[in-house]
């Protein structure tokens, strides 16, 4: 046993680790393994996902060979521990993209499709789990399924976005996107309000594949904020990706994001930014993963760790839904550096719990302050509620159960293809078992 975290840092319980590092071992180690148990990829989800206090976490790393690539038609099969970092960095020079990622390329793809992520063009191209062609699990009764869209539908649609509680994902086929290069052009605008930012989005989603705002959340008035859009570029020239990575090298003994540092830290990033406002080509590692070179970050919140707060709401309400968010955490001064507003694309969720549904998230980081972040945490729980929207299990540890069945509506459904050997933090937590 040894003690395992998640990127939130909020625990670190004693768990059994067994690798998984042949694929064709996997169906033996999983039935014949310490139950009950739960794949563990990078473990970037922010909570308890992908954690299995005082279980078995089969890490998955290991498993990160690529199997085939049909270079006319950029269909790619590799294992599910396999970096999407990996597949960028050898497929981008040859012409073909991800469609989907997320805000760090240091994840398997085993979790990116157990938590079906998105990225900053969900208007255009939907969740990975989109571009995703087949996928196999192993079960620990010994069963292998293969699925996909066009076939086993419904072991597809409870595995996408299934939080590794169907089978462990050993490999997947996924269509890569053709492009030209690895640089994007880019815009960034300031704004001043929600509901600049709401016409902002609107008049970009036709032209622009990438939109994603950060939003100041302790500014006082309306919310400003820079939002950026992006464009993939046919330009043959542009900026050498970043090769200086920094890190945070020791844990501060109490959080570095206070009531001190917050405001002013907010008020200089605006600032910085909207002087460097305007047009410019962007490196793909720049524009999609500005925090990947900085390594460790998440201790910057010391001991006791952060949470994450994702949520989605409607559209037709979201613009009231986000402001009454940012006046409870104006008004709790306990806001969030790393706080993002997006809007997503009218497309219903693939998976039956995948995140992503027609509307407008917001994500904020919150320093762990225990009964005062919670009782902040109820008050954004009442306005999600309201709205009937839903919060994103990768990054939460500590939704109400009511809250979580009022947000997916597919639950009953999906119960149906758990697997029984398999558990984690979170299922206990919400699932009872
Ligand atoms: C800086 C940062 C930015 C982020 N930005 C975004 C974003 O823009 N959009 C977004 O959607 N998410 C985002 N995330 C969250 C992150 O993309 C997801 O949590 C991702 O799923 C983590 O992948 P992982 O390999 O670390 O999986 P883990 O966190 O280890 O596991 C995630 C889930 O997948 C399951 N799992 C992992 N591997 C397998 C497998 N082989 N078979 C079955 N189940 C498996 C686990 O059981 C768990 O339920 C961000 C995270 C960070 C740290």
């Amino acid at each position: 046993m040894r003690p395992v975290g998640s990127w939130g840092r909020l625990s670190a319980d004693p768990h059994h680790v067994v690798g998984l590092s042949d694929l064709h071992s996997v169906k033996d180690v999983v039935v014949q393994g310490p139950h009950p148990g739960v794949a563990h990829g990078m473990g970037r989800s922010y909570g308890d996902v992908c954690l299995n206090p005082r279980g078995t976490l089969w890490v998955t790393t290991s498993l990160d060979h690529f199997i085939a690539f049909d270079s006319c038609t950029g269909r790619l099969v590799c294992e599910a521990g396999v970096l999407l970092r990996d597949i960028q960095r050898l497929f981008i020079p040859r012409g073909w993209i991800l469609p989907v990622t997320p805000g760090t390329q240091l994840v398997t793809v085993g979790g990116a499709i157990a938590n079906d992520v998105h990225g900053k063009n969900h208007h255009v191209l939907g969740s990975f789990g989109d571009h995703v062609k087949s996928l196999t699990i192993a079960r620990t009764n010994g069963e292998i399924i293969q699925c996909g869209p066009d076939e086993c539908l419904e072991w597809f649609s409870a595995t996408v976005g299934g939080i590794g509680l169907t089978g462990v994902i050993t490999q997947a086929e996924i269509q890569l996107r053709p492009v030209s290069g690895p640089w994007l052009d880019t815009e960034t605008i300031p704004y001043a309000g929600l509901d600049e930012f709401f016409r902002l989005a609107d008049d970009s989603e036709a032209a622009w594949e990438h939109t994603v705002s950060w939003i100041d959340c302790l500014a006082p008035g309306r919310g400003r904020g820079l939002f950026m859009r992006g464009n993939h570029t046919r330009a043959e020239h542009g900026p050498a990706p970043k090769v200086r990575s920094f890190g945070v090298p020791v844990e501060p003994p109490v959080s570095m994001v206070n009531q001190l540092s917050l405001r002013p830290l907010n008020a200089a990033y605006y600032r910085l930014h909207q002087w460097k406002a305007g047009h410019f080509v962007a490196h793909h590692e720049s524009f999609f993963y500005p925090l990947d070179h900085l390594h460790d970050w998440n201790r910057m919140y010391g001991p006791k760790g952060f949470f994450q707060y994702q949520s989605v709401v409607p559209r037709d309400v979201g613009q009231d839904a986000i402001q009454a968010m940012l006046r409870e955490i104006s008004r709790s001064r306990d806001g969030s550096f790393l706080a993002v507003l997006k809007t997503f694309g009218n497309r219903q969720p693939l998976g039956m719990l995948s995140f992503p549904q027609p509307g407008v998230t917001l994500a904020l980081d919150f320093p762990n302050r225990g009964t005062r972040t919670h009782k902040l945490f109820e008050r954004l729980d009442a306005v999600v509620r309201e709205a009937r929207g839903r919060l994103y299990p990768a990054k939460d540890a500590r939704m109400p159960r009511d809250l979580f069945e009022a947000g997916y509506p597919r639950l009953t459904e999906f119960i149906k293809y758990r697997d029984p050997g398999i558990s984690s933090g979170f299922s206990r937590r919400l699932l009872g078992s």
